[in-house]
């Protein structure tokens, strides 16, 4: 399987939302997805819970043995999203030494951005001695519509010198309403959300290879 971790040690930066949104993304291009909820407030678990119909598989892994339990389930799987942890920086660290790609969702204020220099020093120094693996890209979260990124969120991100997606996602009330249904976007498939979800899954296939 391909392992896609969701990384930012803050909270609200909106992993959990792209991890499950673009999870069905995924499967509903008929892929084999499993999702691993590693954060032990159980976010993940409590929106698969929050619907009868458990749209997609979500196991809970949240020690620091992450790539190893997760070799133990995720067999027959074609992607594996992880939705990363808060603050603890050895759950980051296993989920990152786990993953063939890091999605880094940070939200487009200097604050936020700042925050994330922990974060990127443990993937770079992963991709130190691993040849520049797992490759890892920032995404824009939760953009206000009809604003342009200022210059100075471009300044800030590219201090990194990690790539950015170029697809993002926008503050929109459909993220919040579908979660709480245990839902995703694609509730409604032609919404404004569900598309520019679409174009973060086309995107990040597309990184992959
Ligand atoms: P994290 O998992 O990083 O803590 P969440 O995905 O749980 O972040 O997002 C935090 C809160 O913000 C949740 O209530 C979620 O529904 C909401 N949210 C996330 N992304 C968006 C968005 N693009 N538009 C509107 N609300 C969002
Ligand atoms: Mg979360």
């Amino acid at each position: 399987a391909t392992v896609i971790a969701i990384l930012n040690q803050k909270g609200g930066s909106g992993k959990t939302t792209i991890a499950s949104n673009l999870a069905h993304a995924l499967s509903l291009d008929k892929h084999k997805v499993l999702v691993v909820d590693s954060d032990p407030q159980g976010s993940l678990r409590d929106w698969n819970e929050a619907n009868d119909a458990e749209i997609l598989p979500v196991v809970g892994l949240d020690r620091e043995t992450l790539p190893k339990d997760l070799k133990a389930v995720s067999g027959g799987y074609d992607f594996v999203i992880i939705d990363g942890a808060p603050q603890i920086a050895k759950m980051s660290a296993a989920a990152v030494k786990a993953a063939d790609l890091v999605i880094i969702p940070v939200q487009p204020s200097p604050y936020d951005i700042w925050a994330c220099a922990d974060l990127v020093d443990i993937v770079t120094a992963r991709q130190e001695v691993t040849d520049g693996k797992p490759p890892t890209y920032f995404l824009i979260s939760r953009v206000i519509k009809n604003t342009k990124l200022s210059s100075e969120i471009k300044t800030a991100l590219a201090e990194y010198e990690l790539p950015v997606l170029k697809a993002a996602t926008t503050q929109r009330v459909a993220y919040p309403t579908t979660a709480s249904e245990g839902l995703t976007v694609f509730k409604d498939p032609n919404s404004e959300a569900a598309k520019e979800i679409s174009a973060i899954k086309t995107e990040i296939l597309e990184v992959l290879g």
